[in-house]
């Protein structure tokens, strides 16, 4: 199991910044600060007039009023996907995605570190290497940036700047991995539930499955009851491991138990929990891997596969040819496994799953 990097920049979060500035402030001052950031009538602290003109003027002073900065928006063919290529403190930079989503809302994949650790051999972040974690503020603004985004644009607005879509889903399927980043990411769960109406149920953490962060949340009377996706990619402990360095011997027998325990604290909910498949030819696609998966799904009981057609043409993998792409979902299917095949959206600007990446020297892949 791979551990860590250590990370190498420590950045401060808005609400230690407004500690700082103003420490013996009463606490709904913060709250204020933090509900004015995602309402649609400010667009700057300057605006926030129920709070006291000096503490505006400082902020307007003191703190960007976006923890992210536009560098790219790239729009794909179909209109119905863009990737942002946005600035975070310490000018690194990290891509956040805005999607049409089944429902026609829009759904936005954020990013939850610069870079990624995990190193995943077929996903373009993981050739990154890891660099710092974002933090909660840089997490939800890349979902303001979006709100933002469609509010000044004239084909996806009304003519008072209202979204003619509303942002109704987000999934942490950006670059990084969300769960080695616990902390950030529960405090931004906790200001998308706290100031937007998007719910638990639109939420989904995806994650490579750290098991000692899965054993903890399950523990922690303060993470919010989202929605999880399990990166598995392998039933196949050896096929596993070749894909995702982070996997180990035991970790499939791990994940069972931890499966037992996860259904247990959401019985009442009866949810699926979703796996995540992405689709290599002559790597994981073969009938020994769709007979592992379908053993393995058995164990665990009430899953959802979701296969996903691979993307990064920079790779030595290849997508799974299409015969045995419907070869395989069809051995799933017969033998009674829940099925789904995400829709690829955006492989035309490099939107797609498992091709984000920022070079080092800032140039968009
Ligand atoms: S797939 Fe996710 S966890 Fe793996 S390297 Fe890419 S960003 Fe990191």
């Amino acid at each position: 199991m791979i551990a860590q990097t250590e990370e190498k920049e420590r950045v401060n979060t808005r609400a230690e910044h407004f500690g700082r500035l103003f420490p013996g402030a009463p606490k709904f001052r913060l709250k204020q600060m933090e509900e004015a950031l995602f309402s649609p009538l400010f667009q700057s602290f300057s605006d926030v007039s129920n709070l006291p003109l000096l503490m505006r003027e400082t902020l307007v002073r003191e703190l960007p009023w976006f923890a992210v900065q536009e560098v790219q928006v790239l729009e794909s063919a179909k209109k119905d996907t863009y990737k942002g290529v946005v600035e975070v403190q310490g000018g690194k930079r990290v891509e956040t995605v805005l999607m049409k989503n089944a429902r026609g809302a829009w759904t936005v994949c954020v990013s939850s570190q610069v870079g990624c650790a995990m190193a995943c051999t077929f996903c373009a972040t993981g050739t990154m290497g890891f660099t710092r974690n974002l933090t909660s503020d840089e997490i939800v603004d890349q979902i303001r940036f979006w709100e933002a985004f469609l509010r000044k644009s004239p084909t996806l607005s009304d003519s008072k700047g209202e979204p003619l879509s509303r942002i109704s889903n987000v999934v942490f399927m950006g670059m990084g991995e969300p769960l080695a980043n616990y902390e950030q990411v529960k405090e931004a769960l906790r200001l998308l539930l706290s100031y937007t109406d998007i719910g638990v149920t639109r939420i989904t953490v995806s994650t490579v499955g750290l098991l000692p962060m899965l054993r903890k949340l399950l523990d922690d009377p303060t993470w919010p009851p989202v929605r999880l996706a399990v990166s598995l990619h392998s039933a196949d402990g050896e096929t596993r491991k070749n894909m995702m360095p982070s996997s180990y011997d035991a970790f499939l027998d791990g994940l069972v138990e931890w499966t037992e325990r996860y259904f247990e604290k959401f019985e009442s909910r009866r949810r699926h929990l979703t796996f995540e498949y992405v689709m290599l030819s002559k790597v994981n696609d073969t009938e020994r891997h769709a007979k592992a998966l379908i053993d393995f799904s058995r164990r665990v009981g009430k899953v959802r596969i979701n296969l996903i057609p691979y993307n990064f043409t920079g790779s030595i993998y290849r997508d799974s040819l299409p015969g045995d792409f419907a070869r395989f979902q069809k051995q799933l299917e017969d033998a009674g496994v829940v099925v789904t095949r995400r829709r690829t959206m955006g492989d035309d600007i490099a939107a797609a799953c498992g091709q984000l990446i920022v070079e080092k020297n800032g140039s968009v892949d």
